[in-house]
């Protein structure tokens, strides 16, 4: 074997680091946390110091992600984190305000789970 490039190694980072990157980019979206740094991120990092750059940022996403759970929006059934008010994939609202508390409440809820005054 000549020394140079490991292509079979460089293959398999790079196709890690892809699938990787596509899931934290879906996973950071629906959690408004800057889906394309992330995934920036890891295909960077497999890059300049190979396929150990992948878990290490893939790591550090997970530790730093917002945490909370994930709701189905109801207009596109893409996933988003449970505090945002529009669906960070299609922009449509996924909350809606009561008249009389002005909080938010889900979008199919009968009455308003803050006040308990009853929804539109
Ligand atoms: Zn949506
Ligand atoms: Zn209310």
């Amino acid at each position: 074997m000549k020394p140079g490039v490991n292509w079979p190694v460089t293959i398999t980072t790079l196709a890690v680091a892809g699938v990787a990157a596509w899931w934290t980019f879906r996973d950071a979206r629906g959690r408004d946390a800057n889906p394309l740094l992330w995934a920036a991120g890891i295909v960077i990092s497999a890059l300049m110091v190979g396929y150990v750059g992948i878990p290490i940022v893939f790591g550090a996403y997970l530790l730093l992600r917002p945490r909370g759970a994930l709701l189905v929006c109801p207009h596109c059934k893409r996933r988003y984190i449970y505090n945002l008010a529009f669906c960070p994939h299609c922009a449509k609202p996924v909350k809606k305000e009561c008249l009389r508390c002005h909080d938010t409440m889900p979008l199919d809820a009968d009455t308003c789970p803050h006040c308990g005054m009853k929804a539109l």
